[in-house]
């Protein structure tokens, strides 16, 4: 035999959960558990701008043969506009490579075999708490991982002191993690005057910034959720970012992503390219493509861009106007203080509550959110929001 000695892996708590979702058989079972944007009908849907897009890859696509192993040249241009703006030097300059990954958990993971494969770094850093996938890719890629605080938990707040002192331990060459915007799970993001000193501390302790960026447009636009990144940019010489379509243009099962590096001058960047090139032809040979030619026919189609921009707007603002409408409702059911609420940005919350009330939400009232705390607000609307008041003032009480 040559598996009988292995053990069962523990349950993946996320999708554990939407398992014993699936089970409870009440009416109005509510799940807050699960990562992906859902309407005020508590459906998650195909952009009419994707859908747009298909129709036209349906009349003008020749051919299924297999992408470069980067994927399309113009792909990986328009993710770069959309990091750094379209009149970078990062867009066409030559510094800034970039590679179509399977999502942007594919974009992680490449990034990581390049800097483990090539030695570029031994460890990175990663944020406690953060999207539990991140401890796990970073092993397995063959680095070690250290945490940095992130959370204030007694202030509903970022831990920045905290997290800059943990990180002045770090050593010279080290990768930071960082999450560009709506961090995940807390939804709390660095400020400007944050970004600023991050992104210097990063150059002057000579660190190596990796930035998760799969919310653009989550947060407060477009253009307004890359100021991380490009603050990065003005200090930092070099550093990757790993992009994500999943979420802004809903095309989560179509594993769209993108891996960028930029590098110090144009010859580097070749020569890392090269390197990349390795990774993903050993990791998954090439690219899938069907999500890769809506983003690039969606983006190059002003209609259709502004169809996205949109549609993505819409997103952002109904989670924005759920977040209030959350808060304010519990102070009217005399919850508490839930302000902090307001303050997050993108699909999750810390709501502050504990494992217990969790699990009461979860055993009284068939509402499932993550032990952590973590919300999906994206799973608010307007039918349930009284039910979910209801039973959060229950449990708080
Ligand atoms: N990074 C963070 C912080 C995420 O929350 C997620 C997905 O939930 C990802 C990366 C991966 O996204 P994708 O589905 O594009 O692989």
């Amino acid at each position: 035999m040559f598996f009988d000695r292995i053990d069962a892996a523990p349950a993946d708590p996320i999708l554990g959960l939407n398992e014993a979702f699936k089970k409870d058989t009440r009416a109005n079972k509510t799940n807050l558990g699960v990562g992906v944007y859902q309407n005020n009908e508590g459906k998650t849907v195909i952009l009419d701008c994707v859908k747009e897009a298909e129709k036209i890859l349906l009349e003008r696509e020749e051919t299924k043969s297999y992408l470069p192993i980067t994927g399309l040249p113009e792909f990986g241009r328009m993710a770069r506009e959309l990091i750094f703006g379209k009149d970078s030097e990062f867009v066409d300059g030559g510094k800034a490579i970039s590679c179509h990954c399977p999502g942007g958990t594919g974009a992680l993971r490449i990034g990581a075999d390049f800097i483990h494969q090539q030695n570029v770094a031994s460890t990175i850093w990663i944020s406690d708490p953060t999207w539990a996938n991140h401890y796990q890719i970073a092993t397995s890629a063959g680095l070690k991982f250290e945490r940095y605080p992130y959370y204030d938990r007694a202030n509903h707040n970022l831990a920045f002191d905290r997290m800059i002192e943990t990180l002045s331990q770090a050593k010279e060459g080290d990768v930071v993690l960082l999450h560009a915007c709506c961090h995940n799970p807390t939804g709390i993001d660095p400020t400007h005057e944050q970004w600023e000193i991050i992104a210097k501390f990063l150059a002057e302790k000579k660190l190596l910034p990796f930035i998760d960026f799969a919310y653009q447009g989550f947060g407060h636009g477009i253009e307004e959720d890359a100021y991380g990144v490009r603050t990065i940019a003005k200090y930092n010489p070099e550093f990757l970012i790993a992009s994500s379509f999943s979420k802004n243009f809903g095309l989560y099962s179509e594993r769209s992503g993108v891996l960028t590096v930029v590098s110090a001058d144009v010859e580097t960047a070749v020569k890392v390219m090269s390197q990349v090139k390795i990774a993903v032809r050993t990791a998954i040979s090439n690219p899938p493509a069907h999500g890769e030619k809506i983003v690039t026919t969606v983006l190059s189609d002003p209609t259709l861009r502004a169809k996205w921009e949109d549609e993505l707007k819409s997103m952002r603002e109904r989670i924005a106007k759920m977040r209030v409408l959350l808060s304010h409702k519990l102070k009217d059911a005399g919850a508490g203080d839930f302000d902090f609420i307001t303050e997050q940005n993108g699909m999750f919350s810390f709501s502050g509550l504990d494992k217990d009330q969790i699990e009461a939400l979860k055993r009284d009232f068939g509402i499932y959110a993550v032990a952590s705390g973590r919300i999906c607000v994206a799973g608010i609307n307007t039918n349930n929001i009284d039910d979910i008041v209801k039973a959060i003032t229950a449990v708080v009480k």
